[in-house]
């Protein structure tokens, strides 16, 4: 069993009392595996047929199955953007916000991804999600993972809390608070976590997790929804943090809260706080973007789009070099520093021409007029960044996909297909 700090253990035993022994009793099992299905690429009847692990439903999300301790991230159906690997208990916050398709989405601590594309994935591509990460280099793994997904109506952003309340300011019906905390709940998974804990990280965290609260609730619309939740089990940081929420800001009031500790349930432990914004809602402040393309450059994508799609994409718009198609409605958007991604990108502009991205191989609305099914093995070869045989009929650019399912995109001449799955994805 892994050694756990004296001072967690001293706390838990005082909270818990006779209780202690079974949740000490939980860390000597090896952590719980889980896989969310991805409902925007495939049902999850399809997936149960065509699944390479045993599933077992996660009770509190119904596209959330327990694999039992296989790996779940080097597989043909993960490239492809069909399941997300998550945490069961880290499952059980999302659901609480109910969210819907047209409504305005923020998941403000956003990176990897695994709540915030789960919220994406019940809007069905329709409203607007801004997943926010302050720290750089998580927001482009952030980023790689909402391409994965095939999420279409997503700005991917990398602000700071303050910044986000700056420019959206009473703007979101919902808004997710997945606080970076001391992750008491991670200590199964992440030796990190155990070598960072101590009394004083937790009392850091605490201030921390109250000033990001601070900017999500001047986001949050009167009428809204704000959930609150963290991995671990300090009172200071979960029920202590809320209470003092509540007392600072009477506008909001407490519709659910609960502390999931890893001996109860099959997980490794969360906290999660459901909260509703009293008032008026008037209309936001929030100015729309207006998509911006010139001429030459619509003009390439729209013979792109003829001659390789059979879908057409609106709301062009170009950041640097990149062309997007944004969600509609999309609010003004921060600076181009600042966005990582806005709806889909289409692709990149080389001088006179269009190299399509690999997002558009990914999105869920991307058509391909040609198409390269391959099999399993072909699949894997092509994931390897392998050159592929391929028939000598198709011509320039084709998607390649395994059973249906897009894995990216090459580009075919005389019987040899070019492979374009970008370098940083090859398996
Ligand atoms: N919601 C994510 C998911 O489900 O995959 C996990 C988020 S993790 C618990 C918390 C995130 O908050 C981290 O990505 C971390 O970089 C970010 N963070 C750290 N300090 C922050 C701060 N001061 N303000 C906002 N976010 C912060």
């Amino acid at each position: 069993m892994i050694e756990l700090p004296s001072k967690f253990l001293d706390r838990m035993k005082v909270e818990l009392g006779e209780r202690f022994e079974n949740f000490l009793a939980s860390y000597a099992r090896p952590p719980y595996k889980a896989i969310r299905i991805n409902t925007l690429k495939i049902s999850v009847d399809g997936f149960k047929k065509i699944s390479p692990f045993a599933l077992e439903p996660v009770p509190w999300e119904n596209c959330g199955f327990y694999i039992d301790g296989e790996k779940a991230g080097k597989n043909l159906y993960h490239s492809a953007g069909l399941y997300y690997s998550q945490e069961p208990s880290a499952m059980s916050a999302a659901p609480l916000l109910n969210v819907k398709p047209y409504e305005r989405v923020l998941d403000m601590c956003s990176a990897p991804g695994g709540k915030g594309t789960q919220l994406a994935q019940k809007m069905q591509g329709k409203g607007v999600i801004v997943l926010n990460e302050v720290d750089y280099s998580r927001a482009k793994i952030l980023s790689r993972n909402v391409e994965r997904l095939g999420i279409t109506n997503a700005l991917v952003t990398n602000c700071s809390p303050g910044e986000i309340e700056r420019y959206f300011p009473e703007y979101f019906d919902k808004i997710l608070v997945d606080a970076p905390c001391s992750g008491e709940g991670m200590f199964l998974k992440e030796a990190a976590a155990l070598t960072e804990w101590s009394p004083q990280n937790v009392s850091a965290c605490a201030v921390r997790q109250a000033k990001i609260l601070a900017s999500a609730k001047k986001s949050l619309k009167a009428g809204g929804l704000l959930v609150y939740s963290t991995c671990t089990f300090a009172p200071e940081e979960d029920e202590i943090q809320i209470e003092n929420f509540l007392a600072d800001n009477p506008q909001f009031k407490l519709l659910e809260m609960h502390k999931y500790l890893p001996d109860e349930i099959k997980g490794e432990g969360h906290f999660v706080a459901l909260m509703v914004k009293g008032g008026e809602s008037g209309e936001s402040a929030v100015k729309p973007q207006i998509a911006s393309c010139n001429k030459k450059v619509e003009t390439l994508w729209r013979d792109f789009e003829k001659r390789n799609l059979t879908v057409k994409f609106e709301n062009l718009h170009l950041i640097r070099n990149n062309l997007y198609s944004l969600p509609a409605d999309c609010p003004l958007l921060p600076s181009e520093r600042e966005v990582l991604r806005a709806g889909v990108c289409l692709g990149e502009i080389k001088e006179d021409r269009i190299e399509p991205s690999h997002s558009l191989a990914m999105s869920s609305e991307c058509c391909g007029a040609q198409v390269f099914e391959v099999d399993e093995n072909q699949a894997v070869n092509y994931l390897r960044g392998l050159t592929l045989d391929c028939p000598n009929e198709l011509k320039g650019w084709a998607l390649v996909t395994c059973c249906g399912h897009s894995l990216g995109w090459c580009k075919c001449v005389n019987g040899t297909a070019k492979n374009h799955l970008p370098k940083g994805l090859r398996i």
